[in-house]
Order: structure tokens, then C-alpha cells, then sequence
């Protein structure tokens, strides 16, 4: 379905954050929201009969490695102690092994169809295996999946330098990672410069603080902040980080060294900060920075639950892909912190604010602020349907009923529609 150059009628849509009734949404030829009315009468008839459904903006997912989704049946979930995080690195570190750019287009093609299902229209790749036959070769497979796909993609492109705080010596297949941040930047300025995709940008991430020296990190981040592209950066996920970074700098953890000689802005988005201290959390909301949690990743590697506070910026990722289930994240990400805080009301968390951080949280994190994320006039019409008449949404009756039960009830079954630039990508 393609509903360009075309009026659509909506049972309800979500604008400005609340649920309005009968609105109908004309959407542009190149796929932008042209108008939008509400309260409208029901047309007599519909060229696209959507009048028993649910328009929310499209989820913007903003922590994914595609490939990871081909590592599913191997959790070792319940096996020895020693099936950590870091054994499953190493199962990981296998699949890049042979990686090159016929099967990262494939890997990242499957990916991102699975992800346009679940309602997800914008996805961060956080892309750091760089490296096949050539230098920077597999980059651009990445971005011909994400074409051929249809979902609209943030590159970010990943500088890994280094396989530890003390740098220990390169395991063989971090080579397909590592790169200087010269070599880096030249790629970097080569990738912007001929990609003119309308659906896809470009932005900065540095791997970590273990892969990354803190003097990088900070060029990195002026960089992105003088080109204005986003920066992101995986921060304190596991607790051998911190112990590792304190070791080296007298007590200092990674977050202490970013906020004491970085300028963060709202450029920066802190992916996980599981273990990050409470009162670096509160500065990251203070300096308007934003902090990617990815609960079904963090749940499945069994990290942790990270201290949010209710003025931070946050979004949601779906990380190694093992489930990819938007809907899921959201919930994952309350449920966590009920169960942590036994109580209901935590950080102020409630449907219409999940719904908040999947859509103008990820589009503030990827750089897309008034791009996309939310049905405003001039946005994208990148938008996730729900039917009314599904057995999942029958029998809600108020506006606020029906946004509880997508956010806490729905999974991937109740999307009919899925539409990035105003095509309707559901397969
Ligand atoms: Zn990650």
C-alpha cells in the first residue's frame, strides 16, 4: 500500500502525544505529512479504508547489530556460571569469522525486515565490523540492505581501536574491526559524501571506552558535534569495565572521565548505562544527553538495570536482535523497574511515555528531531497501525485504554500496517 498523494481517515492517531479521534492524515509525493485534521466525519468511502484503526508514530530503534539476530539458539541461558556476557562475545566473535559482504547484506537484510514487522521504521546501526576483502568493504552492504529493505537507517559508524584498557594484544577477528581514527574519519567523510539516499544518514559512534581511548572518544565527540551528526558510545553495560577504567585511572569509572573532561550535549547518547552511578545519570538528563537502554538484550546477557531518573532522555535499542519485539522493550523497560523499585510509579514510566521514548526519544537520539517521530505536519509519515479489531484491542473503549493496551497488551500480531514515507513496508 503506498499512500502517497493521498488522504487517509484514522480512528484515532496519536498527536502531540495524546490519542484524537477521526483524523485524517494527506500525506505528500514524497512521503511527508501535509496535513492533518481531526474530528473529522467519516468519508461516505474510502480509497484506503483504515477507519477501525490506530495511527502512532513509528518506533525509532536506536542501538541494533543486525547481525547478532543469526547468533538466536545459542543463549546457553541456565548453563555454568561461566556463561557470561563474555562467552557469549565469543560466539559472537565466530559468526564474524567468515563475515563478508554478500552475507552482512544478507544478515542485515533479514534483520531489518523483521524489525520493519515489529513496527520499527527507523533503526541506529551501530556498525563496527568494517573490514572484508577490503577496508570500510562491508559499510556499504550495510546501507544496501537497509535501502532494499525499505526501513530508514542512521549508520553509525563505529571506531573501535584498541582490544582493552591496557591494550591487550588484537584477537584475530577484532582485526575486522579496528581502524585508526585518521584512517576512520577519511572512510567516515567518503561514506557522507556519496550517500544521497532520502531514507538514510550518517553518524559517529565510538565502540567503547575499553576499545576507545578517552583522548579518541573526545575528538570523536567535537567532531560530531561540530558536523552536528549524532555520537553514540556502548557505556559501563558490565561492571569489568568500570573495575578496568578505575584500575588505569585512579577510581575513575568511563562516565567520570566523560562528564569531567567531555562536553556532552544532547549529541550523546549513552548506550545501556547499566551500571552507570545515579548521580552521573542525573548530570547526563542535566546536560540533556540521551541514554539508549536495551531491556530484552540486557535481560537475555543478563547485564543489569540501569538508575534512571525521571528528566533523562531516553530511547530503546534492540541490541543483539535475539527477539525483536518493539513492543516488548517498552514493557521490559517498565517491568524491570517496578520489579526493581516494587512499586508501579517509577520515574513517572506509563504507557504514553514509553510511547514517548520509542518515538521522539529515538528520533532525538539519531538526530532526526522534526524529521521523524511523531505525526506532525512536515514529518515523514513513517507510522505503525493497530486494528481495532483485533481479539487483542476489542472491548478497549477510551482513548486511554486503547494506548495502555498496545503498550502493555499488543505484540507484533496486532500490526496491520507498517509505513516509512508514506509505503507501507509490512510484510
Ligand atoms: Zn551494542
Amino acid at each position: 500500500m503506498d499512500v502517497r498523494n493521498k488522504t487517509i481517515f484514522f480512528a484515532h492517531a496519536l498527536i502531540d502525544g495524546q490519542l484524537v479521534d477521526d483524523v485524517e492524515i494527506h500525506v505528500d509525493s514524497d512521503g511527508r505529512i501535509q496535513n492533518i485534521a481531526t474530528n473529522r466525519v467519516k468519508p461516505a468511502t474510502f480509497a484506503i479504508d483504515l477507519r477501525r484503526h490506530v495511527a502512532l508514530p513509528g518506533f525509532v530503534n536506536t542501538h541494533s547489530h543486525a547481525f547478532h539476530r543469526f547468533l538466536r539458539g545459542r543463549s546457553e541461558i541456565g548453563k555454568s556460571a561461566a556463561d557470561t556476557f563474555w562467552k557469549w562475545r565469543d560466539n559472537m566473535y565466530g559468526l564474524v569469522a567468515d563475515v563478508d559482504k554478500e552475507k552482512i547484506y544478507e544478515y542485515c537484510h533479514t534483520t531489518f525486515t523483521e524489525m520493519l514487522n515489529s513496527g520499527i521504521t527507523s533503526v541506529g546501526e551501530f556498525h563496527y565490523v568494517h573490514h572484508s576483502a577490503e577496508r570500510f568493504d562491508l559499510d556499504s552492504a550495510v546501507i544496501q540492505a537497509a535501502i532494499d529493505s525499505g526501513i530508514r537507517l542512521v549508520l553509525l559508524e563505529t571506531l573501535y581501536e584498541r582490544a582493552g584498557f591496557d591494550s591487550p594484544p588484537i584477537h584475530p577477528i577484532q582485526e575486522r574491526f579496528i581502524s585508526t581514527l585518521p584512517e576512520f574519519l577519511s572512510n567516515f567523510e567518503k561514506l557522507r559524501k556519496s550517500t544521497k539516499h532520502p531514507r538514510v544518514t550518517i553518524g559517529v559512534a565510538a565502540h567503547s571506552a575499553r576499545a576507545v581511548p578517552f583522548e579518541t572518544i573526545e575528538k570523536l565527540l567535537d567532531y560530531a558535534q561540530t558536523i552536528q551528526v549524532p555520537f553514540h558510545i556502548h557505556l559501563e553495560e558490565q561492571p569489568k569495565e568500570i573495575a578496568d577504567c578505575q584500575k588505569e585511572f585512579g577510581g575513575s569509572g568511563p562516565s567520570d572521565m566523560i562528564l569531567s573532561k567531555m562536553r556532552v550535549d544532547q549529541t550523546f547518547t549513552a548506550v545501556h548505562a547499566t551500571y552507570t552511578p545515579s548521580a552521573n545519570m542525573q548530570k547526563f538528563a542535566k546536560l540533556g544527553a540521551n541514554v539508549s537502554i536495551c531491556p530484552c538484550t540486557e535481560g537475555y546477557l543478563g547485564d543489569g538495570i540501569p538508575k534512571i531518573n525521571d528528566k533523562l532522555d531516553i530511547s530503546f535499542g534492540t541490541d543483539c536482535n535475539n527477539r525483536i519485539g518493539f513492543l516488548e522493550e517498552m514493557r521490559w523497560a517498565c517491568f524491570s523497574q517496578q520489579m526493581l523499585n516494587n512499586s508501579r510509579s517509577v520515574s513517572g514510566l506509563s504507557p504514553n511515555k514509553l510511547l514517548r521514548f520509542a518515538t521522539q526519544g529515538g528520533a532525538r537520539s539519531l538526530g532526526l528531531t522534526n524529521t521523524i517521530g511523531s505525526l506532525k505536519i512536515g514529518e515523514f509519515f513513517d507510522a505503525v497501525i493497530f486494528s481495532l479489531d483485533s481479539p487483542v484491542l476489542k472491548f478497549t473503549n477510551s482513548s486511554e485504554e486503547i494506548i495502555d493496551s498496545i503498550v502493555l497488551s499488543c505484540g507484533n500480531r496486532e500490526i496491520s500496517h507498517v509505513f516509512v514515507s508514506g509505503r507501507d513496508r509490512k510484510t
